[in-house]
């Protein structure tokens, strides 16, 4: 017998390996496998939108810090 955990996403129990820890804001809630994989497979386009802003934001810092190392090797200069 494998133990049944209940699923927050179902609303349901499963076996405790098609299950998976989260932790959200008001605790350690177990999800299935399943929920996990049909999320994944339905991205909706605010996610697609975040990866996207968050990539430009780290191109933006990178770009940023390359100046301020230029500058400084500049100004250090003899
Ligand atoms: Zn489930």
């Amino acid at each position: 017998m494998s133990d049944m955990l209940f699923c927050y996403c179902c609303r349901k129990h499963h076996p405790r390996e098609q299950m998976r820890r989260f932790t959200t804001r008001s605790g350690e809630r177990w999800r299935c496998l399943r929920s996990i994989a049909a999320a994944r497979s339905h991205p909706g386009e605010r996610d697609a939108f975040g990866r996207r802003q968050s990539e430009q934001n780290r191109q933006a810092a990178v770009h940023v810090a390359e100046r301020v190392a230029l500058l400084r090797l500049r100004h250090e200069a003899p």
